[in-house]
């Protein structure tokens, strides 16, 4: 019921899961995962928030309505250690998170996931919608390492 996957998908994510490198990323950018959630930054970005993370459930589910209850926490408690952790060493304002369900819900991927967006005051996230790009290897890495390192430090 409510779902929108078609017949033979071939998943994003999980072919990231299964670390076959796509255009836009790969393993090198986890920077949290535990049995049941793997967390990294990801390749698009908006203007004034970046380091953005996807939290995603390792095994595929397309949404809230099929995820379980024990896939939903597990990606939900990684996201709440991604959100402190950017609160802690990105320098931001805040935090916010989002999670979309179906085409009316802004949902392109049919894996179920969370963004985790730093914020800062003023930085008009909702705003800049349509001014996503996708952001350097580089600068996506200097987040990835910061937040690992913030993870490591703290035992997390
Ligand atoms: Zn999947």
């Amino acid at each position: 019921m409510w779902m929108h996957e078609p017949r033979g998908y071939d998943c994003p994510f999980c072919a990231f899961l299964r670390e076959q490198p796509n255009t836009y990323t790969n393993q090198d950018f986890v920077v949290y995962q535990d049995a049941l959630s793997t967390a990294y930054v990801a390749p698009k970005w908006w203007p004034h928030t970046a380091g953005h993370v996807i939290v995603i459930p390792r095994i595929h589910t397309e949404n809230i309505y099929t995820i379980t209850d024990d896939q939903l926490a597990a990606t939900y408690v990684t996201a709440k250690k991604i959100a402190i952790g950017m609160r802690t060493v990105y320098g931001c304002d805040g935090i916010s998170m989002r999670q979309h369900n179906e085409p009316a819900g802004n949902q392109d991927v049919w894996h179920f996931h969370v963004h985790v967006f730093p914020r800062y005051t003023d930085d008009n996230l909702y705003g800049n919608h349509a001014k996503s790009y996708i952001a350097p290897s580089d600068e996506r890495m200097k987040f990835a390492d910061t937040l690992r390192a913030y993870f490591t430090e703290n035992g997390v």
